[in-house]
């Protein structure tokens, strides 16, 4: 858990949806109450063994992909019931290992119940950008653009990286709200 980058956004009051995976949230339960009692913070499915979702095994940045329909839908429902349990209600959103997904993949996540959802900006390339890189991916987001970012590495330049942005973006004009409160499609 990135510490530093969570006293980052509720100090400033920025809500995020935190896309958690079934292994980080088994790692990290007591972290994982805390967030899912913070008003601030949305959970959201990360899938159950961080693979990209796919029918036929096709990989993505090395990684191969779930094989069968079979796997894709416990890739869902293994961190949905797991989300479920934790927050008292289904998550809303699915956004696979790697964002990768497969035709078939994606349809697998919405007859589940959940969103399939992408990104517009890469905040922070996997965790390895300098917090200078961060801050100028952030302040290039297009207006209701979705950026994501790595909560799981700390020590990384995310956390100053998004502290830059957020004093910049805010004295702009610029607002920030999760994928349910910005009117994201219900499937
Ligand atoms: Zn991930």
């Amino acid at each position: 858990m990135d510490d530093e980058l969570l006293e980052v956004l509720t100090g400033a009051g920025v809500p995020a949806t935190l896309f958690l995976n079934l292994r980080w949230i088994t790692a990290n339960p007591r972290v994982v109450e805390r967030l899912a009692a913070d008003p601030l913070f949305e959970l959201a499915n990360h899938g159950s063994r961080h693979l990209p979702m796919s029918v036929d095994g096709r990989s993505a940045y090395g990684i191969g992909g779930t094989r069968s329909a079979a796997e894709a839908v416990d890739e869902v429902w293994e961190n949905h019931e797991a989300l479920t349990s934790i927050t008292g209600s289904p998550p809303r959103w699915f956004r696979s290992g790697t964002a990768h997904y497969d035709e078939v993949a994606t349809k697998v996540a919405v007859a589940l119940g959940e969103q399939p959802v992408g990104f517009t900006t890469n905040g922070d390339f996997g965790a390895t950008a300098s917090s200078d890189q961060v801050r100028a991916q952030l302040m290039a987001a297009p207006a209701g653009g979705i950026v994501i970012a790595h909560m799981n590495q700390p020590g990384s330049g995310t956390a100053a990286g998004v502290a830059a942005a957020v004093t910049d973006l805010r004295a702009s004009g610029v607002d920030f709200v999760t994928l349910g409160a910005g009117g994201g499609t219900r499937v």
